[in-house]
């Protein structure tokens, strides 16, 4: 989609630190983490959130719970633990209109709030 920027680091044409990708998804490395080990996870089609997704998307977006664990053993976080998260809108934070999960983990994170 014109002007998404995740769609734009999905194709390549903004450069990211990328720790996995296939024809579908991938994982890179936010540029602003808020936790030791920070990425993204985000499927390559435009999905503006969880809102807009359909039960096919949703088969689709199943499979990033795959590459979630199997990023977590990559980033050697597995073992402690991490912590997958969506936000959806503006209430739940989302700020990158582009569907995507955050995989956060390298030290204790506290507890959710507000
Ligand atoms: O869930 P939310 O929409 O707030 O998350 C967007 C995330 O995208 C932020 O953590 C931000 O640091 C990250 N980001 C990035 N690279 C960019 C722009 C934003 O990793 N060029």
């Amino acid at each position: 989609m014109d002007n998404c920027l995740f769609c734009k680091i999905a194709e390549g044409t903004i450069p990211s630190n990328k720790v996995f990708e296939d024809d579908t998804f991938l994982v890179f490395h936010d540029i602003q983490p808020a936790a030791p080990t920070h990425v993204l996870l985000i499927p390559k089609k435009h999905i503006a959130n969880l809102n807009d997704a359909t039960a096919e998307d949703l088969d689709m977006i199943s499979k990033l719970h795959k590459i979630a664990q199997e990023t977590a053993v990559k980033l050697g976080v597995a073992e402690s633990g991490y912590r997958l998260i969506n936000n959806c809108g503006p209430d739940g934070g989302q700020t990158v209109h582009h569907i995507h999960y955050h995989l956060l983990g390298g030290a204790h994170l506290g507890a959710l709030t507000g």
